[in-house]
């Protein structure tokens, strides 16, 4: 028998951590939790209730009282479903209003207050692939296997920008890569659990890697972790 383990994946936006994280999650059979769904449900309800983002004391009063609910995916092209208060809003989370001020919103201490609690919650129970942006070095310490995926931010852009134009999202490129940008300093330049490798982080590029070769490498590294009990 193998021993319960957390494993903690950050790094900036589209660098490749969902598709990692699912893919070794279904493997090792390990819950998949992707944490920046939070952050952007979050910020969807603010921008529906016509919330100013910036207003602190309004949007950690949503983090405390908005239900958000992780689901198996109910169509086959999500990774899984997402429910607000009920309602399924798996495809709105992603539109471009939401990356422009989900940062915005991720800045606020009260904010990650309210959803660090929950996802910590979430973290200890176990065997769980866990991605964002602050859980190697916040969220869950001391988990068992911490990594930081990386990639150029044009490759992340290009990135993004396909996968926009395939849910017929109008946009042009050199929007996706300022928007980009912006959010990697937001994310970075935080005063609370900015965006950065834990110490102790196995830093990996996914610029000058297939999806496959990346998976491959990290499965041979929980391997490697994996202890029989005493
Ligand atoms: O990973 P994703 O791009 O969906 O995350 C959206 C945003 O949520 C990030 O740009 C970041 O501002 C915020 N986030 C965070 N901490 C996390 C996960 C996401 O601040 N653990």
């Amino acid at each position: 028998m193998s021993k319960t383990m957390t494993i903690a994946i950050d790094g900036p936006a589209a660098s490749g951590k969902s598709t990692l994280a699912k893919n070794l999650a279904e493997d090792l059979g390990y819950l998949y939790f992707d944490t920046g769904v939070m952050y952007r449900a979050i910020t969807l309800v603010a921008l529906e209730r016509g919330i100013d983002v910036e207003d602190e004391e309004a949007c950690t009063a949503l983090a405390e009282s908005v239900r958000i609910d992780i689901e198996p995916p109910s169509e086959e092209r999500r990774l899984y479903d997402v429910l607000i208060d009920g309602d399924d809003k798996t495809w709105e989370i992603r539109e471009s209003d939401v990356d422009a001020n989900v940062s915005v919103v991720a800045a606020c201490p009260g904010v990650r207050h309210a959803l660090t609690r929950q996802q910590r919650r979430i973290g200890l129970s176990g065997d769980v692939v866990m991605v964002g942006r602050d859980i190697g070095t916040v969220v869950m310490p001391d988990a068992d296997i911490k990594l930081y995926l990386d990639a150029s931010v044009e490759e992340r852009a290009r990135r993004r920008f396909i996968d926009m134009l395939a849910q017929g999202e109008e946009v042009e490129l050199e929007d996706v890569l300022a928007s980009m940008r912006m959010r990697d300093q937001l994310d970075s330049g935080r005063d609370v659990a900015p965006l950065k490798p834990a110490d102790d982080a196995i830093v990996l590029d996914s610029d000058k890697k297939s999806e496959e070769e990346v998976l491959e490498e990290v499965k041979r590294l929980v391997e490697e972790n994996q202890v029989e009990p005493s």
